[in-house]
């Protein structure tokens, strides 16, 4: 497993040996992992070693393997994203996306420490967005990956095919048939997401391809409100195709929630901010709607989109017993592991967030009932 820096190290530091044991030794599924924000520093630099770029790249590429290496350190949520160019620089070619994937499903799934075989979860979900270069299409780049994955049992290993927001019309209906042919032809596509950053797109025009998505047999999640820049008409859209799984949900007003989740008070006649004619089709949700909320705590604490543990709007959820799993989203540039997320659960405030092992256990089950691979409602 790589080292783990920022937050979770200092939450994991601070636990004692028989709390670190119970964590390692505790049935966990990831279901919020990218694959190019998951590589193993190693193989980043293994990568670049074989990398005959263009000058331009060159420097690129090597100012952010330094900042990679040092601990990247981000302004803001936005900043995240200035850092996936020079690694899709080093990803582009199928050789690549097969030495990538290989190395984030070992460190998932095979990890040792001390010699004992401690993987970090028992069940990975990984996402990735198919990307067309100049050395592959996207279904070849979709090809090269599941092979990746489908070399572990489907108890442990399924894929999410991501779409970005920054992607045209045209794109993203590309990606979802992709991943409705490639599920149609038995290969192990089990969801869809939607990423990328939060200021891009239109997400009333993604709208008619998602909906296509749960017929297919797909589950759905998406990237939501996270960050102050989405609005609430963005996050009515994305709601509307019923997502079964949140990634974030930072800013999700208190009154999109009462509307839509069953499970949270509904505030009366407070809903007065959004008109009628605003509203989708099929809200409020006053019947089963109980989508799981992705959490990455790291993530949103070095993204700066929450201040601390202690304003986290986890703390919301897990008040409302409303299911929500805990994932890495980026282990390399949040320096994260699955067991540096669960220590910020279980370590004392204020690096952690002083949960019981009992409830800690109690989220982790909610991660593994919250997965795609099982039959959903
Ligand atoms: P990939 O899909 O290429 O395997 O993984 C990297 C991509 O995932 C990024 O380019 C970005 O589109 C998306 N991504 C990774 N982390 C985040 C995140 O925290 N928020 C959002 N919205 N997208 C992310």
């Amino acid at each position: 497993m790589s080292e783990i820096t920022g937050p979770a190290a200092a939450a994991l530091a601070s636990l004692c040996s028989d709390d670190v044991i119970f964590l390692q030794s505790l049935p966990k599924a990831e279901l919020h992992a990218h694959l190019n924000g998951s590589i193993p520093i190693k193989t980043i630099l293994e990568l670049a070693q074989q990398y005959s770029p263009s000058s331009a790249q060159t420097t690129e590429v090597a100012d952010t393997i330094e900042k990679l290496k040092s601990g990247v350190i981000l302004n803001d949520i936005f900043d995240f994203f200035s850092l996936m160019p020079a690694i899709y620089a080093l990803t582009s070619t199928p050789e690549a996306v097969v030495i990538t994937t290989r190395a984030v499903l070992q460190s998932f799934l095979n990890s040792t420490n001390d010699g004992v075989e401690s993987p970090q979860c028992t069940y990975l979900e990984l996402r990735t967005t198919p990307r067309k270069t100049t050395h592959m299409t996207r279904e070849k780049y979709l090809t090269v990956v599941l092979d990746e994955v489908e070399m572990y049992p489907a108890t442990q290993a399924a894929l999410i095919v991501s779409v970005d927001r920054r992607m045209s019309d045209l794109d993203v209906e590309e990606c979802i048939n992709l991943a409705i042919e490639m599920k149609n032809r038995g290969r192990r596509v089990v969801g869809i997401d939607v990423c990328g950053d939060p200021r891009s797109g239109d997400m009333r025009s993604f709208t008619q391809h998602l909906s296509r998505v749960k017929d297919a047999g797909l589950g759905l999640t998406v990237h939501i409100a996270e960050s102050t820049n989405n609005t609430t008409e963005d996050s009515l859209a994305l709601l509307s195709c019923r997502p079964d799984r949140l990634g974030h949900a930072t800013f999700l007003s208190d009154e999109l929630k009462a509307l839509f989740f069953e499970d949270i008070p509904q505030p009366g006649t407070e809903c007065s901010s959004l008109s009628e004619s605003e509203l989708p089709n099929n809200a409020p949700a006053n019947g089963q709607y109980k989508p799981c909320i992705e959490i990455c705590l790291s993530s949103n604490l070095l993204c700066k989109t929450v201040a601390s543990l202690d304003a986290h709007h986890i703390r919301y959820y897990l008040k409302n017993n409303h299911p929500i799993v805990i994932c890495t989203d980026d282990a390399l540039p949040f320096g994260t592991s699955c067991l540096g997320e669960y220590s910020l659960l279980l370590a004392q405030p204020p690096l952690g967030l002083g949960l019981s092992r009992d409830d800690v256990a109690r989220v982790a089950q909610m991660g593994i009932d919250a997965a795609f691979s099982r039959p959903r409602d």
